[in-house]
């Protein structure tokens, strides 16, 4: 009889022993059906053939494994990543290992999955839910669970439209290969400096070696053609590649560069995929026909049968670092697997964080330089408006000298960015007659004004209301005021100065999915759009050539939070939306709107001197042991019982071990303190590099317990302050 060790798909119990049933053969990697009390459980074998140790439970005590799924098993290098990530991140190896598989539906052998669609015959009974589910699924396909959510309908309103004829079940076929990318179609002529660059690259590629390198290149440089050689040369190979881009929202504009160079479009990961598409996409990865991948975060996990090359691209930016449930930086995992899997990982980035940079200076990652815009494009010129000296009018956001240089844009037939990291219409709302503001229920949050759906929201948990006609604290009647600006009253402000221009607003609110995406840069594209007023969602991947004056409204916003990288998110955020400016043959201009010109994160940018403020910000850093010279941890403690969470954060505070080199602040409100209804407090933990915070905390946490209402969990390296 034989005996494995398996990690089921449950946080709370870590691998457990099973009997493999007389008849079932397993290896490491095999995925797996397991009992666990009453319920069954997908898990993956982590060691097969395995001798218990002499105290352990009897092979007789053992249960028995339900069943193996027909799947690849997960490859080695995987589960060695999944071990790593849970131990660094300290999260439960569970709750990583989820991340690399589908839901469990996708693991069954079926080649065929059952989507509906519509038949175009409309019922002789239409209730009002039957008529909205009518017109909002003329075009959409997929289960009846995906099509009641996409319509905001009940499952019964949708089987009741099947019944009667309305709506129609399709077979599709989920086991169609991918067509192979061709690594010649759209080959470019690439510049003398792109070509030497290229080739280290394809030679990394060819080396099958683990070697990191920064790809450090000016916004319009062609890091993207440089990157595509190498990614070009694991096609010969048979190599499968990943590419992690930043925003879902930048996969339509990336599939559409890949195809006019590839020929064929790669395969899309992301959270918007049907189910059917989903499955079609982890049979591919998983076994290796699917030769590329793009995709955000989640598609790093995925069971890639042989990674030939990593590219992340826009490396240096924060969304990759997840806040929600194991808090990992997709940045640093990904070079951890190409280690593992021993490929090369290219960190893409125009503006690279201090971190990536000072593993250059180590002698760990390679760095190479792309240090010119490709072809006649140069670099835009960047000036500061004050807004002390050169204010704009009262109740108005634009300065005279940014509504000025915008006229002569449009004058010459130009586009204009507005770019305001900030949704919706005003970031607070008061009452004018008794001072009161509206603040979301659940969080620690003031709820944002939305003009365009006529909401108050919470950005942090999703609570929406109406706006009240009267005040709910003093039922005096029109007298909310909306108070500073978001992207949204800015286009307002626009519409009024410049009423002939066709204006576009672009935020997660606009643009939620890559058809939107693909929209908006067709009509950029087609000249169909004057200004554009968005967040830093239009700062990253796009190309427009027109595009040539770039105007920063509050240049100041990033750096009211103060935390450790106000000013290189500040200094690279600029940067980037400066790099939409001025991408062909007319030269781009940057104006940026700041209360204090003379900081040394706009001397930066207006000098172009990015070398002497990432030398005095490292330096900053080194003397604060701040990282990456030093390292934090926050542990969190949340419930929705305040004082209980108080309670038990002080009691963990109390018990913190005394570790040379070792310093524990707090417990203090976390920066959110308040989310989702839990009330949230932290210790911060900050520790000199070499010391093993890890394995202290574990040690620390280890050895107490606390109420199941409360949640404690950890954020190594964390990004919020
Ligand atoms: P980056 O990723 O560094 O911002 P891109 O790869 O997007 O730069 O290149 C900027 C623009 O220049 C793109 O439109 C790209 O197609 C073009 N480009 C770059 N290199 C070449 C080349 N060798 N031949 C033709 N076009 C190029
Ligand atoms: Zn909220």
């Amino acid at each position: 009889m034989t005996r494995a060790r398996v990690l089921i798909l449950n946080n709370a119990v870590g691998p457990l022993d099973y009997r493999v049933p007389h008849g079932m053969s397993v290896e490491p990697g095999s995925i797996v059906v397991a009992p666990l009390g009453p319920r069954q459980l997908v898990g993956v074998v982590w060691e097969a053939d395995r001798m218990p140790s002499r105290d352990e439970v009897g092979d007789n005590r053992l249960r028995n494994l339900l069943q193996v799924h027909d799947a690849p098993p997960l490859g080695d290098p995987l589960r060695r990543l999944i071990e790593w990530t849970a131990n660094y991140y300290l999260a439960p190896p569970a709750a990583v290992l989820r991340m690399a598989l589908p839901s469990s539906s996708a693991l069954d052998g079926g080649r065929t999955i059952t989507e509906y669609r519509l038949t175009g015959q409309r019922p002789e009974r239409l209730t009002a839910q039957r008529e909205q589910a009518l017109e909002r699924l003329h075009d959409r396909q997929g289960l009846i669970r995906e099509l009641a959510t996409a319509a905001d309908v009940t499952d019964a309103v949708i089987r009741g439209l099947v019944k009667v004829g309305a709506i129609e079940p399709v077979e599709v076929d989920i086991d169609t290969p991918y067509p192979p990318p061709d690594p010649t179609y759209g080959a470019p002529d690439l510049s003398a400096v792109q070509a030497s660059v290229s080739e280290t690259l394809v030679e990394a590629v060819r080396d099958r070696a683990f070697q990191p390198f920064l790809l450090d290149g000016v916004t319009g440089s062609g890091k993207t053609e440089v990157y595509f050689e190498a990614v070009a040369e694991a096609i010969r190979q048979g190599r499968q590649t990943l590419v992690l881009l930043p925003e879902i929202a930048l996969t339509e504009p990336f599939l559409k560069r890949f195809t006019q160079r590839f020929g064929h479009a790669p395969i899309a990961w992301h959270s918007g995929l049907r189910q059917s598409q989903r499955r079609r996409a982890w049979r591919a990865i998983s076994s290796g026909e699917g030769l590329v991948t793009v995709g955000a975060r989640s598609a790093l996990f995925l069971p890639y049968r042989n990674l030939g090359l990593i590219v992340v691209d826009e490396a240096h930016e924060t969304s990759f670092k997840q806040e929600d449930g194991v808090h990992y930086h997709a940045r640093d995992v990904a070079v951890m697997r190409g280690s593992f899997e021993r490929c090369p990982v290219i960190l893409a980035s125009a503006t690279p964080a201090i971190e990536t940079r000072q593993q250059v200076e180590l002698g760990r990652y390679r760095e190479l330089r792309l240090p010119a815009r490709f072809g006649n494009a140069i670099m835009p010129e960047i000036a500061a408006i004050d807004l002390i000296q050169d204010p704009p009018e009262r109740g108005h956001w634009l300065a005279p000298a940014l509504v000025n240089a915008t006229e002569e844009t449009l004058a010459r037939g130009e586009q204009v960015l507005l770019f305001l990291n900030r949704r919706g219409y005003a970031p607070l709302t008061l009452c004018r007659h008794c001072g009161h503001r509206f603040q979301c229920p659940n969080c620690t949050a003031w709820l944002v004004e939305h003009r365009l759906i006529r909401r108050l929201a919470c950005h942090h948990c999703g609570h929406v209301m109406p706006p009240p006609a009267a005040c709910p604290e003093c039922s005096e009647e029109d007298s909310l005021v909306a108070c500073g600006p978001g992207v949204e009253r800015i286009a307002d402000e626009v519409k009024t100065l410049f009423p002939d221009a066709r204006t576009a607003i672009v935020t997660s609110d606009t643009i939620w999915s890559p058809a939107k995406a693909a929209e908006f840069v067709g009509r950029m594209e087609a000249g169909e759009i004057d200004i554009v007023v968005g967040t830093q969602l239009i700062t990253k991947g796009y190309h427009f050539p027109n595009l040539t004056l770039v105007g920063v409204v509050d240049a100041d916003l990033g750096l009211e939070g103060g935390d450790l990288r106000a000013a290189e998110r500040t200094f690279q955020q600029v940067m980037q939306v400066a790099g939409r400016a001025g991408r062909g043959e007319k030269p781009g201009h940057v104006l940026i709107q700041t209360h204090s010109p003379g900081s040394p994160v706009m001397e930066a940018l207006i000098s172009g001197d990015a070398e002497s403020f990432y030398a005095a910000e490292t330096e900053a850093r080194r003397s604060a042991g701040a990282p990456p010279f030093g390292r934090y941890a926050g542990i969190i403690i949340s419930s929705e019982d305040q004082k209980l969470a108080q309670d038990t954060a002080a009691r963990i505070g109390r018990t913190a071990p005394r570790v040379e080199g070792m310093a524990v602040f707090g417990p203090a409100p976390a920066p959110l303190a308040m989310l989702r209804g839990r009330h949230r407090f932290r210790l911060l933990v900050h520790a000199r590099r070499a010391l093993d915070v890890q394995d202290v905390i574990r040690d620390w946490l280890g050895a107490l317990e606390w109420s199941p209402k409360v949640r404690v969990s950890v954020d190594v390296d964390p990004y919020s302050f």
